[in-house]
Parts: C-alpha cells; sequence; structure tokens
C-alpha cells in the first residue's frame, strides 16, 4: 500500500525570493548602493530562509527561564536565553542589524538597509526584534540627549557589530498604574546626597527582553509634585545597568517571568527595583518627551516586524499552495485559492510600502536631509503606520493560518506562533487608540488647525500619484481623503472617531504608495529580477 506523505513549505533564500523588497530597493535606491548593499541582503536572505529557519523550528518548545536563587541563597535573577536567541543575538550583531543605521554608509539610505535587514531576519527568529528595537531606540535617544557621558559610555554598546561588546538596551515604562497613561508612573528617585547618581524605587510591570544589559526608563524624582506638572512632565527620562561587573543584579528584583499568549521567547518581566542607580538623561523633568525619540523608532521596528511576519506567512502559503492537492489540481491552481492569497498578499504590499516609506523619512530626519513638511508628515505617519501595519499582520496572520486548512492549526508545523506573535502589534508601543489619538495630537504640532497637518498628508498623497492616468484609482483616493477631512471638520465626534480616522489616512496612503510603486514598476518592467508576480 503506497501511503500518502504531504510535502511541507518551505522557504527558498528570503531576499532573492522577496519580488516585494527587492523591486522596492531597486526604485529607492541609487544602483552603486543597491549593489554595495545586496551582499548583506543576500547573506541575511540565505540565514532566514535557512540556518535560522532551522534553528526555530527546532527551538519551538523551548522558552526562556528565570531562576531566582542559587544553591546558596543567593538572590541571582538569572534568565537563560533558548539557543535560539543567543544564535540571533550574535547574528545580529555580526550583521549590523542595529549598527548599519548608524554606520550610515549611505547617508539616509542607511535607514532603509537597515530595514531590510531587520525584515528579513525578524521573522525566523521569534521576535529577536524586540530587543533590537529597544537598542535602535535607546541608542538614538541617547544620541539626541547629548548627554556625553553616557553617550560615550553605552552607545559604542548598542552599535557595534562585535558579538563580545554588543549590548542590548530594555524600555522600562508600562507600570501596574498604565502603560498608555505613564503619567500616572510611581516609581521615585532620590538623588544620593553630594552626588549625580539617583536611586530609583518603584514596580515596572511590563520590562521586555529582561537580560538587556542597560535600559531606559521613566520615574518621578523625589519632590517633583505627582500633579504639579501636566502629563508626565514631572517624570525625568533615567539610564540605568542592570547587572555589576560581577553580574549581580543592581538592586533590581525580578518577581517573574510574564505567562504570555505569544512571544514567547521574549523574556518579558515584572520587576520591583529597590534603589537601582540611575542617571538623568536629559534634565529633571520632560521625561515622556525625552523618551520620544525611543518611540519612534520602536514604532518603526513594529511596522517593519508587522510586515515581515506577514510576509513570512505568505512565503509558506505560496509553496504551500503549489505542493497541496484538493479536488485533482493543486491549490495555486484554484482561482479562489489563488484569490484568497492575492488579497492577503494585498494587503502585505500595502503594508510594506508605508513601513518602508516611514524608514525613508526616518533616515532622512536622523541626517537632518528633511524639509519640514516632510518632519510634519513623519510625525504624523509614524503613529498611523504603526496602527494600520499591527491591525494588518493580525489579520493576514490569521488568514495564513486557514490557508493551510487543519495544518494551520498544529503546532509542530510552526505556524500557529505567527498568529500569536503578530496579536502583540497592536498592543506594545502603544495600542492602536493611543495612537489614534496621537495621530489627532500629531495633526497640531505646527499649529493649532488640524487641517494643515492633514494637508500635508493630503500634499504626501498626491505626490503619489503624480502622472498616474488611470483616473479611476485617483478618484478612489481622492475621495477617501476628502471622507477623512469632512469627518474631521466634524468637531465634537473627532475623538470617538480617531481609529477610524486613522485607519482610514493609513489604508489612503497605502494605496497611493501602491499606486506610485505600481507606476514605477511597469514602466521598469524589472523582469531581468527574475522575480515573478504571484505564483
Ligand atoms: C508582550 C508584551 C511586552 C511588553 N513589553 C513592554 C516593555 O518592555 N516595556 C514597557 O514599558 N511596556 C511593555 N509592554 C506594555 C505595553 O506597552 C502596554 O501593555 C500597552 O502600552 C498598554 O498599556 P496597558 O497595558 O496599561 O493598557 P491600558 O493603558 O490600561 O489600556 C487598556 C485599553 O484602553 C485603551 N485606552 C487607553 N487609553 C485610552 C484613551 N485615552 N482613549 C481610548 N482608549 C484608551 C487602550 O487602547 C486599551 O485597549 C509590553 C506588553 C506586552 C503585551
Amino acid at each position: 500500500m503506497t501511503v500518502f506523505k504531504q510535502t511541507p513549505p518551505a522557504l527558498a533564500n528570503q531576499y532573492d525570493d522577496d519580488r516585494v523588497l527587492r523591486s522596492y530597493l531597486a526604485r529607492v535606491l541609487p544602483p552603486d548602493v543597491l549593489s554595495d548593499v545586496q551582499e548583506s541582503l543576500v547573506e541575511m536572505g540565505r540565514l532566514a530562509g535557512g540556518e535560522l529557519y532551522e534553528l526555530q523550528l527546532a527551538d519551538r518548545l523551548n522558552e526562556p527561564t528565570l531562576t531566582q536563587w542559587d544553591a546558596w541563597g543567593n538572590r541571582i535573577d538569572k534568565i537563560e536565553l533558548t539557543p535560539l536567541w543567543r544564535r540571533a543575538e550574535r547574528i545580529a550583531a555580526e550583521h549590523g542589524v542595529v549598527a548599519t543605521a548608524y554606520e550610515q554608509r549611505h547617508g539616509s539610505l542607511s535607514r532603509v538597509h537597515q530595514c531590510a535587514l531587520a525584515y528579513l531576519f525578524t521573522p525566523s527568529t521569534d521576535i529577536y526584534s524586540c530587543p533590537l528595537a529597544m537598542t535602535d531606540g535607546a541608542a538614538r535617544t541617547l544620541l539626541n540627549s547629548g548627554n556625553q557621558p553616557l553617550i560615550d559610555r553605552a552607545v559604542p554598546h548598542l552599535i557595534t557589530r562585535d558579538p563580545e561588546q554588543f549590548w542590548t538596551a530594555g524600555q522600562w515604562m508600562t507600570e501596574l498604574t498604565g502603560g498608555s497613561d505613564v503619567g500616572l508612573t510611581e516609581t521615585i528617585a532620590k538623588q544620593e546626597p553630594g552626588s549625580n547618581t539617583f536611586r530609583l524605587y518603584g514596580r515596572k510591570w511590563f520590562t521586555s527582553a529582561i537580560s538587556s544589559q542597560m535600559a531606559l526608563t521613566l520615574a518621578r524624582p523625589e519632590g517633583n509634585p505627582p500633579g504639579g506638572l501636566s502629563g508626565g512632565r514631572s517624570l525625568a527620562l533615567f539610564y540605568l545597568e542592570t547587572r555589576d561587573e560581577h553580574g549581580w543584579p543592581r538592586n533590581i528584583q525580578i518577581n517573574r517571568l510574564k505567562d504570555k499568549l505569544g512571544t514567547r521567547k521574549v523574556p518579558t518581566a515584572e520587576l520591583t527595583l529597590d534603589g537601582t542607580p540611575a542617571q538623568l538623561v536629559r534634565g529633571s523633568t520632560d521625561g515622556v518627551r525625552n523618551i520620544a525619540p525611543l518611540l519612534n523608532i520602536t514604532r518603526l521596528w513594529n511596522g517593519i516586524s508587522a510586515v515581515a511576519l506577514m510576509r513570512r506567512g505568505l512565503a509558506l502559503s505560496f509553496d504551500y499552495a503549489s505542493k497541496r492537492v484538493a479536488f485533482g489540481a493543486p491549490l495555486s491552481e484554484k482561482p479562489l485559492h489563488r484569490d484568497t492569497l492575492a488579497t492577503l498578499q494585498a494587503e502585505f504590499e500595502a503594508a510594506f510600502h508605508l513601513a518602508f516609506y516611514v524608514a525613508e523619512l526616518t533616515g532622512k530626519s536622523e541626517t537632518n536631509e528633511i524639509s519640514d513638511d516632510d518632519r510634519l508628515l513623519l510625525r504624523m505617519l509614524t503613529p498611523i503606520m504603526k496602527l494600520t501595519t499591527g491591525k494588518q499582520a493580525v489579520m493576514v496572520a490569521s488568514e495564513v493560518l486557514e490557508s493551510f486548512g487543519g495544518a494551520g492549526y498544529v503546532e509542530d508545523t510552526g505556524l500557529p506562533v505567527l498568529l500569536r506573535d503578530s496579536q502583540v502589534l497592536p498592543i506594545w508601543e502603544g495600542t492602536t487608540n493611543v495612537l489614534a489619538l496621537d495621530t489627532l495630537r500629531a495633526l497640531t504640532t505646527d499649529d493649532t488647525d488640524p487641517s494643515h497637518g492633514l494637508m500635508r498628508v493630503d500634499a504626501a498623497v498626491k505626490g503619489c500619484l503624480k502622472g498616474v492616468s488611470d483616473a479611476r484609482l485617483v478618484s478612489v483616493v481622492n475621495s477617501a481623503m476628502d471622507h477623512a477631512a469632512s469627518w474631521l471638520a466634524k468637531g465634537d465626534e473627532v475623538e470617538a472617531g480617531a481609529r477610524r480616522f486613522s485607519l482610514t489616512l493609513g489604508r489612503t496612503i497605502e494605496l497611493a504608495l501602491l499606486i506610485k510603486h505600481a507606476q514605477w514598476t511597469s514602466a521598469h518592467r524589472f523582469a531581468n529580477l527574475g522575480i515573478d508576480l504571484i505564483f
């Protein structure tokens, strides 16, 4: 008797195989830059589709562990990472997944190069993107702070390619009182007499990648009145190192690791700070404003991770469709299955172009090549991009699982983790509602009339449509923008509809960017890239 065996889905080199990434890079990078960065991307694509993917499947049941006490009664709070994460840390450092953005070999486009590396690296490393995002954000925040002693101390570790010297950073904002309303922070900072060192006392409720060597955190310097300054203004931003030179925790107790739906390779801890030494990063107030550069970077990483996870699910699903036979033919030949996957591919491609557009603007802002108009645009697009792509990732991951039928629901295929891990994307780094409200605030960054902010988005959208001859497409985009503008004029219902407004803007900009790229693609016929459109 012959026994049927299903051929499992497989991954090729994740750079070579990715039409969307390759055609995008061919559009935005000058040919000499593209040829210079290509080798690093091919290599990361090889690792992501080969060694790292195999290790990821083998590592499936491993999770980080916390050992609180040693045999002799000492409190050690030791975290053991899984083999995948240990390997991922070395690869991330050696391949410059953070460093590339700071080496700036290609000016502002280094951010695009770095995001392409992160996009390839992320889906095979079970959210190792989390510590890298915070590391990148901490480097940017310290550099922006102008605090030279802290820059000299930490930044070389955060942006090195030497795995022995490489540090990751944590971002400790959320307390039991609130992750959105961080103005409620209860942690107190007491200054040591005659010294610049403060001691922190309080509890941090969600601290991811607690294996990091340093963290940026918020605390209220003693004497700053909780209600005396509005919002989080009475908080300050602090820098701390988690362990001393002997590896002992610096008055930090890890109470437990969170038992989470997903991101289970990420050690996310609840902490008690009991006199943890820390230094002010930039003044003794305005901590929430001073940590904003970190959030801008982690939100960019969130968007890049969202598109990376969508792409991984679809790469597997497309491959499987060519191998799985039903009703006499491979699924890839069934019109309805093709249509289903094409719809998901469209969501992914739209999200991809928005996330990478924000990467382009971020790069320009970091190298001071950005116009005032584009700075305002970046301020608005960062929350819009994060909230839109987070929602798309969850929807696409859910559909990807269904595209495998029952196999998509079974753990040892390695597929369900895609959905669990995607579900965090709309929650951390600001929930959808919180970012929708931030989008409203961003509209009035330059003046008090929100329609001026919206006009900037409108100008960016119109810029994408330049030279587009298909009147139907232009009219769809314009009517979506008009819809958003008319809603903004409604006044008192604005806050209740902020989520719908932001998602409308996000999807409209995505559509405009898709049209722009399609226009470029048809003009450049990239057959020489050797990439099929879908199947
Ligand atoms: C896996 C994981 C890892 C994390 N790691 C970290 C970390 O490393 N560091 C860190 O600081 N935090 C971390 N967080 C915390 C995360 O950032 C917060 O959970 C998140 O910001 C939401 O805060 P909250 O949980 O207090 O929810 P809440 O603020 O209580 O929000 C509850 C709900 O109310 C909504 N809401 C809140 N305010 C408004 C409003 N004004 N209008 C309308 N709706 C509103 C929110 O959208 C949400 O749906 C992590 C969370 C998770 C799940």
